[in-house]
């Protein structure tokens, strides 16, 4: 499994049995970033066999691309702990977005084009290396690479989130690639030590903005 975002602490036992929900208005807009998104790789001559289907489901791992395709969660039926997490970290914060902003924007818009990024690795057959913390951080350059010629005012206003929401997140005891590749596994149930990571990955991939060319990604 790779391309999670992150497992909430909630049991198993206590998911019941989610299945994936008929929301035509969500699917339309997931639609819209897929289509836009493959159609730009097919304009810089990368084919995109196998389109992800999109799936809107609440999973604990939130966000996710794999065979099935890409599954995207909704925070009108999200589960109350997810909700409580993203509501405090908003509050925490001096920026007065709420948690369901924060979310929206970032599993309903920017981390589509994260998975679809997954997507290209997978196609490239890279998804699997060189390391678990090269691949969350490629993906972030690919969305980046993306969204900065969509939406550049979209992308600089949800950093301003991005960077707020890393201030408040309890931060891992390192945030090295060796720390991260050692440790990842064992807190795959850790809402933090995940939480943190992937917008720390976003935050890194952002640094590197003014140089990163989504054709860059997209070579053999
Ligand atoms: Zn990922």
């Amino acid at each position: 499994m790779f391309a999670f975002l992150f497992l909430s602490s909630r049991r198993k036992d206590e998911t019941g049995n989610i299945t994936s929900e008929n929301n035509p208005a969500l699917t339309a807009k997931i639609t819209l970033i897929r289509d836009a998104f493959t159609a730009k790789l097919n304009s810089l001559g990368f084919q995109t066999p196998n389109t992800p289907k999109i799936i809107i489901k609440n999973t604990p791992a939130i966000i996710s691309y794999g065979p099935e395709g890409l599954t995207i969660p909704n925070w009108e039926t999200l589960g109350t702990e997810e909700k409580n997490t993203f509501n405090s970290w908003a509050s925490q914060t001096d920026k007065g977005f709420t948690g369901e902003a924060f979310f929206k924007k970032s599993f309903n818009w920017f981390f589509v084009v994260h998975e679809l990024g997954h997507y290209v690795q997978n196609l490239k057959g890279t998804e699997n290396g060189p390391s678990q913390y090269q691949t969350e951080l490629t993906a972030n350059k690919i969305a980046i690479a993306y969204w900065k010629e969509q939406d550049l005012d979209g992308l600089n206003a949800y950093m301003d989130w991005v960077n707020a929401i890393l201030n408040v997140i309890p931060q891992p005891n390192g945030t090295s690639q060796e720390y991260y590749n050692a440790h990842y596994i064992a807190e795959t149930a850790n809402i933090n030590f995940n939480g943190y990571f992937q917008f720390y990955f976003v935050q890194q991939a952002y640094l590197d903005i003014e140089t990163l060319k989504l054709s860059d990604f997209l070579q053999p």
